[in-house]
């Protein structure tokens, strides 16, 4: 064997020992913009990228994750500005704005639908609308002001003729929402209507089973009731609504203070 065929040999060997340890010490590989550079997990989430995207290449040079410059945000603001540009799924083409979310960044409690509407596409803002109106009617009339809970919907963009989101668009979008759950990390979550719930809690339980009780989406805890946009359609569903804002605020003041 030539002393050239030699040297690769060793230097792969090297680097693979050098990299099975890095592995199993909790290190990581990261192709970033100084390739080839170190970082372990812990650095990982509290230092910010600064390339687009980040990969996560395991001992045998795969790439397992890829990491993008949005999962760092560390604000709902610098968020909005790096996804409002999204084309990830099909709905990114038809929308006229990108729909982020409107409140206090700080909110004890998070509304969400399941997505933006014509008014908000107009709009840029969620529940801005007639079922909007109806929303902060009912938030007052439960004691909350608009201002001070975070309002959003799981896609960020509009379905076209207001259609149900597709799996895959969910899909997409819903982790911009973590993020912003994240960031935010409400006491408690009021999801609108069926579509909002089956998506976040996977579920095929009708409205009704599943109104009433407490649900868990990562560690939050959630409760639901109709969509404002179902309630306008549906006048006789605003007394279980009105029943539902009831619990959700008893129980939300029992969080309050047994803090
Ligand atoms: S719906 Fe979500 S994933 Fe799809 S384009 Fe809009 S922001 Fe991106």
């Amino acid at each position: 064997m030539d002393s050239g065929k030699l040297k690769e040999i060793i230097s792969q060997t090297e680097n693979y020992i050098q990299n099975f340890n890095r592995f199993y010490s909790g290190s990581l590989y990261i192709e970033g913009t100084n390739k080839g550079s170190l970082q372990t997990t812990k650095e990982l989430k509290s230092s910010k990228p600064n390339k687009e995207a980040l990969k996560e290449v395991d001992l045998f040079g795969n790439e397992t994750i890829k990491m993008e410059e949005w999962e760092f945000a560390e604000s709902l603001d610098e968020l909005n500005s790096m996804i409002c540009n999204c084309q990830k799924c099909a709905l990114g083409a038809t929308r006229t704005n990108f729909v982020f979310g409107v409140g206090n960044p700080k909110a004890d409690i998070v509304v969400i639908g399941e997505a933006p509407g014509a008014d908000e596409d107009a709009q840029g803002e969620p529940f801005v609308g007639r079922a909007g109106q109806l929303l902060n009617k009912i938030l007052e009339a439960t004691g909350f002001k608009r201002e001070d809970v975070y309002i959003c919907n799981i896609l960020k963009s509009r379905p076209p003729g207001n259609r149900n989101p597709l799996p895959e668009e969910i899909e997409a979008c819903k982790p911009y929402l973590d993020k912003q759950l994240k960031l935010i990390n409400p006491k408690l979550i009021l999801l609108l209507g069926r579509v909002a719930a089956e998506s976040l809690l996977k579920t095929r339980e009708p409205l009704n089973k599943l109104r009433g009780k407490v649900h868990n989406y990562k560690g939050w805890k959630v409760m639901i009731t109709f969509h404002p946009a179902a309630l306008l359609r549906n006048p006789h569903w605003k007394r279980p609504t009105w029943e539902d804002m009831l619990q959700f605020k008893a129980i939300y003041e029992e969080m309050i203070s047994s803090k």
